[in-house]
C-alpha cells in the first residue's frame, strides 16, 4: 500500500502533481482555495478535504504547490494547520527563493516537522514521466523518506544538498540559461522582423546553429569551473571576435528601432570586461564581470 498523500493547491502543476500521485497508487487528498478547481481530481479518485486542516491531518505527507511562498505561508502559518504538521513530512513544490526555502524549513522545524524544498523543472505534461525533472535540497534522510513519492512526480528527481536552499538556487541558474535563450530568440524574431526574413529560415538556422551553441555553453561552463580565463590553444573564441560581432548587432538594431534594454546589458558588461584588459582573453573572462560594480 503507498502512504497517503495530501497535495495544497490545484492550480496547473498542483493538478498534475496530484493525477501523478493517484496514477501512483497513492491515496490522495486534495485542497485548493477555489473548491472547484479540485473537483476533476475527485472525479479521478482523489478525497477533497474540506480545509487546509483537514487536508494535513490526512497524510503523513503533505505536497504544496500555490503560486508563491506568501500563499503557503498564509495556508499553513495557522495555528491549527501547524499543529496538525507536527511529526509530519512537508514537501514545497512552490517556486521560490533560497533563503525562502531556509527561512521555511527553520519554521517547520520549529512546529516538529520536517521538510524539503523542490523546485520543478519541467511544464505539468512532463509531471509522471520519465522526464520530469524535479530538484530536491533538505537534510538527506528527510530526502530518502520522500523519495518515493517524489520519484511519482518525475523520473529525474535530484537530490542537490543539505541545505534547504540550494534547489531554489540551482533552479534559478537554470533559469537564467533558458531565459537568455528566450530572449535571445525575442531579439532574433525583431531583426527578422525588421529585415523581412521569414521566421521558418530563422527557425532553420536555430536548428543548424543549436550544437555549435550548446558547445560554447558547456566549454564556457567548464573554463569557469576551472578558472582557464586566458586564451588558450583550446580557446573557441576570444572577447574580441565576439564584441565585433555584437557590435554589428548593435547598428542593426539602433538603424531599425528595436528595443536595446537587452543589448545595453551586454554592452556594459563587455565594456567592463574590455577596460579591464580582457579582450584578447578567452570568453570565459567575462564571468569576472558579473557583479554589480561597487
Ligand atoms: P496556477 O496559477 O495554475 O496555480 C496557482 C495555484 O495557487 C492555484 O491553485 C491557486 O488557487 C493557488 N493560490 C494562489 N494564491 C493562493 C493563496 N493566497 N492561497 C491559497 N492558494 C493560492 O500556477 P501553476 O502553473 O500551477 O504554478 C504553481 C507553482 O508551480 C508556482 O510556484 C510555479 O512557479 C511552479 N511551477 C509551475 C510550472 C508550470 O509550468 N506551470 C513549472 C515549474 C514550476
Amino acid at each position: 500500500m503507498q502512504p497517503a498523500i495530501s497535495v495544497l493547491g490545484m492550480g496547473r502543476m498542483g493538478a498534475a502533481l496530484a493525477h501523478a500521485l493517484i496514477k501512483a497508487g497513492h491515496p490522495t487528498t486534495v485542497w485548493n482555495r477555489t473548491p472547484a478547481r479540485a473537483a476533476p481530481l475527485a472525479a479521478a479518485g482523489a478525497e477533497v478535504a474540506a480545509s487546509v486542516r483537514n487536508a494535513v491531518a490526512a497524510s503523513q505527507i503533505t505536497i504544496v504547490n500555490v503560486s508563491d511562498y506568501q500563499a503557503t505561508q498564509g495556508l499553513l502559518r495557522d495555528k491549527e494547520v501547524a499543529g496538525a504538521l507536527a511529526g509530519k513530512l512537508i514537501i514545497e513544490l512552490t517556486s521560490g527563493t533560497p533563503d525562502g526555502a531556509r527561512e521555511a524549513h527553520g519554521w517547520a522545524q520549529r512546529q516538529g516537522a520536517r521538510y524539503l524544498d523542490g523546485a520543478i523543472l519541467a511544464t505539468p505534461d512532463f509531471i509522471g514521466t520519465e522526464a520530469g525533472t524535479l530538484l530536491v535540497s533538505g537534510p538527506s534522510g528527510v530526502f530518502e523518506e520522500g523519495r518515493a513519492v517524489l520519484a511519482a512526480l518525475g523520473g529525474n528527481v535530484q537530490f542537490i544538498g543539505e541545505d534547504p536552499g540550494l534547489a531554489n538556487a540551482l533552479d534559478s541558474a537554470v533559469l537564467a540559461l533558458m531565459w537568455g535563450a528566450l530572449f535571445g530568440t525575442l531579439q532574433a524574431i525583431a531583426v527578422a522582423r525588421a529585415e523581412a526574413i521569414d521566421l521558418g529560415v530563422v527557425a532553420k538556422q536555430w536548428t543548424a546553429t543549436a550544437p555549435v551553441i550548446d558547445g560554447l555553453v558547456s566549454d564556457l561552463i567548464r573554463r569557469s569551473a576551472d578558472k582557464r580565463y586566458a586564451a588558450d590553444s583550446e580557446t573557441l573564441s576570444s572577447v574580441s571576435p565576439h564584441y565585433g560581432a555584437f557590435r554589428h548587432l548593435v547598428e542593426l538594431m539602433e538603424a531599425r528601432g528595436i528595443d536595446r534594454t537587452i543589448t545595453d546589458g551586454y554592452e556594459a558588461i563587455f565594456r567592463r570586461a574590455i577596460d579591464a584588459g580582457h579582450l584578447h582573453d578567452d570568453f570565459a573572462s567575462m564571468s569576472l564581470f558579473m557583479k554589480r560594480p561597487a
